[in-house]
């Protein structure tokens, strides 16, 4: 096993292999072939000579090290020699870095802790590189946060209750808005979040829902904020369909304004919840071809310190409204399953951009 340095350690060539053919050799009658003989064992001496260096050397380097660790150069044959630094041991597999070359020799190979010139040090793990499996979201959790619930308007005792929202109380929950023809904000939120996870899942990420069609109504604003935080969210999405004027048209994205009352702070989650938000605008005009909202906003971003659901998150975290239900229009895309599936590719493509370009939180 050449790689072992220990091997010939133990167990030198002999030394009658290391001698050349002597020349001239009198008892040899095709003077030819011998002297071509010749050539061959000369060369062959000279790679056996070479070779035996090479291992001595790495056995200089192999008696060297645990030297420095306990005192002494009593090793077990067929231990490893431990590897020069992390990197030439990933390059390595792990195993002992190939002895020194000849032209370096023993002296220059032997200093603890110097890779020799000669071993190839590739770095362990390149920046970029694709999480296992190619999936770029693979160990992200994403929060999704369908708005209202079609459930709070049989519920308005429950959803009128008071909560804290960051320094002030506020309903726990509302009903949302409609379309014209009655198509509500909380089936919408339900559609564009089931479709939303689907792509998020495709892309690696473990993604959970505040609530899934699972309960009669809620929850409740402090909740849905508690249920990203207890998630380590790298990201939360609150999703909402606006019931403004019938003029006004477009999405915009909310992102939370600086709140500090009590325990409320959402100062760490200002920065990465913009760059979020940015991320957001960007893919969902490119997945849906509409436009930010031309009534509130200032190129798709909203900042507001009224939702609790902003205010009470300790991760980044913003509210999208996908667009004005109130408009012809934008109640006639939001109505439409194909639009909805291209919002739902708008929010998750939003969130694996800002996910995957280094923008967020170092956490
Ligand atoms: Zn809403």
């Amino acid at each position: 096993m050449p790689s072992d340095p220990w091997e010939s350690f133990d167990s030198p060539p002999r030394p009658r292999n290391r001698n050349p053919p002597s020349p001239g050799n009198p008892y040899e009658a095709r003077r030819d072939e011998q002297a071509a003989g010749q050539r061959r064992r000369t060369r062959t001496a000279v790679l056996v000579v070479a070779g035996v260096l090479a291992l001595v050397g790495g056995t200089a380097l192999a008696v060297e090290w645990p030297s420095k660790g306990d005192g002494g150069v009593e090793v077990v044959a067929g231990s490893t020699v431990p590897p020069a630094d992390p990197a030439s041991a990933a390059a390595t597999g792990g195993q002992a870095p190939p002895p020194a070359a000849v032209s370096d020799g023993p002296a220059t190979a032997a200093s603890p802790g110097q890779t020799p010139a000669t071993v190839p040090v590739a770095p362990a793990t390149p920046p970029g590189t694709p999480a296992p499996g190619g999936k770029p979201l693979a160990g992200k959790t994403v929060v999704i946060d369908p708005g209202h619930n079609p459930g709070n308007s049989k519920h308005t005792a429950e959803i009128g209750r008071q909560v804290d929202a960051g320094g002030f109380r506020k309903n726990c929950d509302e009903t949302g808005t409609e379309t014209n023809a009655g198509y509500t904000e909380a089936q919408f939120t339900l559609d564009v979040a089931n479709r939303t996870r689907a792509v998020l899942v495709e892309l690696g990420a473990k993604v959970v829902f505040t609530w899934d069609d699972d309960r009669a109504w809620g929850p409740c604003v402090d909740e849905r904020a508690r249920i990203g935080n207890e998630a380590h969210a790298d990201a939360v999405v609150s999703i909402h369909g606006d019931g403004a004027a019938a003029s006004g048209t477009g999405f915009h994205v909310i992102v939370p304004g600086t709140i500090t009352a009590g325990t409320t702070d959402t100062g760490p989650i200002l920065v990465p919840s913009r760059s979020l938000g940015d991320a957001l605008v960007q893919a969902f005009a490119k997945a849906t071809a509409t436009k930010p909202a031309n009534y509130i906003g200032t190129a798709g971003i909203d900042v507001r310190k009224d939702l609790g659901g902003l205010n009470l998150s300790t991760v980044p975290k913003v509210f999208i409204e996908c667009g004005n239900m109130r408009n012809s229009g934008d109640a006639r895309r939001m109505t439409d399953p194909t639009w909805r599936q291209s919002a739902a590719e708008g929010i998750a493509y939003g969130i694996r951009d800002y996910l995957t370009t280094g923008s967020g939180p170092a956490r």
